[in-house]
């Protein structure tokens, strides 16, 4: 079931990036796994998935003690952070993409070490939705100098979430403004799209897209 899920997300992946002039290797799928337990990564790691993506720190720690042995795996933090979670993201994971403001910037600077940089995105919101975290992009500039002012910290680039919709094209304004600000602000990862729009993203230029329900199925509401 999960192999024949991948094959169809792998197929749809390809053929986005052969539409839009890429490669297949300069997009990394990243396998949402929040809800699912720790079986559905070993599983998916089996299957030659190394990217994992989760959105609550405490939930991730129950987790981890059982994937000790994935040892090729990187987990990447998707969900909002709260500062006094940061020494455990910290701790847990080997990227996270929900920066949006400096006081949390300079905590997980806190936490590592040069020789244990961190990497990182910044959360950009472009939407006006209350249930949404992230930097405004005017604030953007600010806040990239603040994390590349951490010497424990690499900035990777900028993440987003559109206004979720399952019309896919209604996305694409949103992943053209993301690589835009991108460019503007010299920063180079891109980590855009999901189930329902992942295509239009790597068209628009992704670097990542952040995929649950395609590859696991429906998640139950928590
Ligand atoms: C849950 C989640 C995803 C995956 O969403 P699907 O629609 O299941 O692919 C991607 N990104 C973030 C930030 C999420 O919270």
């Amino acid at each position: 079931m999960f192999r024949q899920r991948l094959a169809q997300v792998e197929d749809r992946i390809e053929k986005a990036a052969a539409r839009s002039g890429r490669l297949r290797r300069d997009v990394t799928l990243i396998a949402v796994t929040k809800t699912f337990p720790a079986v559905s990564i070993i599983e998916a790691y089996e299957a030659g998935l190394r990217d994992f993506g989760e959105n609550y720190v405490q939930e991730f720690d129950q987790k981890l003690p059982l994937l000790s042995h994935l040892t090729e795996a990187r987990f990447h933090l998707i969900g909002h952070l709260q500062s006094n979670k940061s020494r455990k993201a910290s701790d847990l994971f080997q990227t996270i993409q929900t920066i949006d403001d400096q006081k949390l910037a300079r905590r997980l600077n806190e936490h590592r070490t040069p020789d244990q940089v961190l990497d990182v995105m910044l959360e950009i919101k472009l939407a006006e939705e209350e249930s949404k975290h992230g930097v405004a992009p005017e604030a953007a500039g600010a806040l990239v100098d603040a994390v590349r002012s951490q010497p424990n910290l690499r900035l990777l680039g900028l993440m987003t979430i559109p206004p979720w919709t399952t019309d896919a094209e209604a996305s694409r304004p949103y992943f053209v403004r993301l690589r835009e600000l991108g460019e503007k602000l010299g920063t180079s990862a891109l980590s855009m799209g999901m189930s329902n729009d992942f295509e239009v993203a790597i068209e628009e230029g992704a670097t990542h897209i952040r995929v649950g329900t395609a590859l696991f199925g429906s998640r139950k509401r928590p």
